[in-house]
């Protein structure tokens, strides 16, 4: 009993933590990897992926920001951009270079590429979530004409996510947390956009859902806090530290 009370009182004058839907989705993919990351500051090494990824963001970015309005501008600024990491061979950066720019010529012909006001790009924000900090950058905010607003994440990965997926998802959670900290009412809708596919998946969150999320992200908080690093072993088949973990099982 004293020792549960004991418990709760540290629980309450414990300090806070800046918190992340990244970190969190490290943690829970295996909290050996956070502490390598976070904790150990050993970062991913690049991959053809990620480069594209980066690439892509930093491309859209530069293009809404400048106001451009034609594919041969949205290209320049890829090639600009181009992040040229983690590539194993010319073939294969020319393999990635064709297939972000086909991502990029479908994303122009898209509605997207043109739609009525986009509010921010790459926005960084921090808000409060208990007694932690909360941040993170969302891709994209658009306002549309009646006023309304949606939150948009650009996805580049091949692999295309279900409607039961995205309406589970933790990092759509987060961002409409933080854009209620920081706007002060729910965005309309929250949008995954698969650059891969073309295709943009809409959803929303319940009060409950949002309320759900921020126990989760608290509940991740207090493990790292109390430095609780166990291995998940399940995800050592597709870590990028499996070659260097001591705990690795691959
Ligand atoms: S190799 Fe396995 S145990 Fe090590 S960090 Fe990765 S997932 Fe965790």
């Amino acid at each position: 009993m004293f020792k549960k009370l004991v418990a709760r009182i540290s629980e309450l004058f414990a300090p806070g933590m800046d918190i992340s839907y990244s970190r969190v989705n490290t943690y829970e993919f295996c909290p050996v990897k956070y502490r390598t990351v976070y904790c150990d500051k050993k970062y991913v090494p690049a991959t053809p992926a990620i480069s594209l990824g980066q690439t892509i963001h930093k491309t859209l970015e530069q293009y809404h920001q400048r106001k451009e309005t034609t594919l041969d501008q949205l290209i320049e600024s890829y090639d600009v951009c181009w992040v040229n990491e983690g590539f194993t061979s010319p073939q294969q950066t020319l393999e990635f270079y064709e297939k972000g720019r086909k991502m990029l010529e479908r994303y122009f012909a898209s509605s997207f590429a043109s739609v009525v006001e986009i509010v921010s790009l790459e926005k960084h924000f921090v808000c409060k979530l208990g007694r932690h900090k909360l941040m993170g950058i969302i891709d994209r905010i658009d306002k549309y004409p009646d006023g309304t607003y949606a939150v948009i994440d650009y996805k580049t990965h091949s692999e295309l996510w279900d409607q039961a997926k995205v309406d589970a998802d933790l990092q759509l959670s987060v961002y409409a947390i933080a854009f209620q900290a920081v706007f002060g009412f729910m965005p309309r809708e929250l949008v995954y956009y698969f650059l891969a596919h073309d295709v943009k998946l809409f959803t929303k969150r319940t009060p409950e859902q949002l309320a759900a999320a921020k126990e989760r992200v608290i509940g991740v908080a207090r493990k790292i806090i109390h430095k609780e690093f166990a291995p998940n072993t399940a995800n050592c088949h597709r870590c990028d530290f499996k070659k260097s973990c001591q705990f690795s099982i691959v």
